[in-house]
């Protein structure tokens, strides 16, 4: 069959079975991201933007589709900023493509890491723990992300998350009933009025994996798949094979989670608003709902470890 728009040879075939060409794929995929971003008004005039950029096909495709948005209205200004964990073979290779798109791209790019604000880095952290890799480099790169953001003036925080990842997150949240980290989700942060937080925006919210991948290859923007050597051990690995199998059995079930999570979204919201966190941590000030926040928790049991 061929494309739904011409007689071009498609490319891929979108998660509600339509087939599209090169030409129309791109068309469709930068459209529906700028709808993304205007029906949730991901961004506004003045925002300076940060970009999270990891190096991967997620992050690349925020920033250039947000760079190409800026060049085109020119009412806010956007930076990049990457964590390097610290993790051999993997994020040493992707900050390098980091670095380079930045470069070929005027982009100012900021990067922090594990060994210079937590004293090691995550590989070195690990031999020191039986901690899971995700359940330290998780909070960590929060934690830096938000602080970092602020020092560097962001008013928002883009993050590549797509449609995968939310859906995601949406059913580890029901499994381990944790309604209250669910209220926190959606293509932008809301519930939380506390300036100590910067609101996070994700404009490829309803884009599918498959869909990113294939635009990141067909731009140029990757040439190669690169996974962090411990994303399979997560609790997010099984849920992520798990949706998987139940897309290829009913198809649509990603969009269902979602679209079905944004229809509750406003109603936990509202439940949910005054049990956030409002203190500081004792150790480093930023919010926390403990004395001590989460980060400093796994710093601190990391010294006494040495
Ligand atoms: Fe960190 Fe886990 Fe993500 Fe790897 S998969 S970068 S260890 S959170
Ligand atoms: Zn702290």
């Amino acid at each position: 069959m061929p494309c739904k728009n011409c007689l071009e040879k498609p490319v891929i075939k979108l998660l509600n079975n339509e087939q599209l060409c090169k030409q129309h794929f791109i068309r469709y995929f930068e459209r529906k991201v700028l709808n993304t971003i205007n029906n949730y008004k991901l961004i506004e005039k003045n925002d300076k933007v940060g970009v999270a950029l990891s190096g991967g096909k997620d992050s690349l495709t925020v920033l250039s589709l947000v760079k190409k948005l800026k060049d085109k209205i020119r009412v806010f200004e956007i930076e990049a900023i990457a964590i390097d964990e610290g993790i051999e073979g993997y994020r040493d290779k992707t900050l390098e493509i980091a670095k380079k798109y930045c470069k070929e791209n005027d982009i100012k790019l900021n990067i922090f890491s594990y060994k210079n604000e937590f004293g090691n880095t995550l590989d070195n952290f690990l031999k020191k723990t039986s901690m899971k890799a995700c359940s330290m480099c998780g909070p960590f790169r929060r934690y830096l992300l938000n602080k970092k953001s602020k020092e560097l003036g962001f008013t928002k925080l883009a993050t590549g998350h797509n449609l995968d990842d939310e859906s995601q997150s949406i059913m580890m949240n029901y499994i381990r009933a944790n309604l209250e980290i669910s209220a926190r989700l959606g293509p932008i942060t809301g519930i939380l009025k506390d300036k100590r937080f910067i609101k996070r925006i994700k404009p490829l919210y309803l884009m599918s994996e498959k869909e990113v991948a294939m635009y990141a290859f067909l731009k140029g923007l990757i040439t190669e798949f690169n996974e962090c050597p411990h994303s399979s051990d997560s609790y997010r690995g099984d849920v992520r094979d798990m949706i998987n199998d139940f897309e290829a059995k009913y198809p649509g079930t990603k969009n269902a989670i979602v679209t079905g999570f944004l229809d509750i979204l406003p109603k936990l919201r509202e439940k949910y608003k005054n049990e956030m966190p409002l203190k500081s941590c004792k150790i480093c000030s930023e919010p926390s709902s403990r004395e001590i926040c989460q980060t400093c928790t796994i710093v601190e049991r990391l010294k006494k470890n040495v």
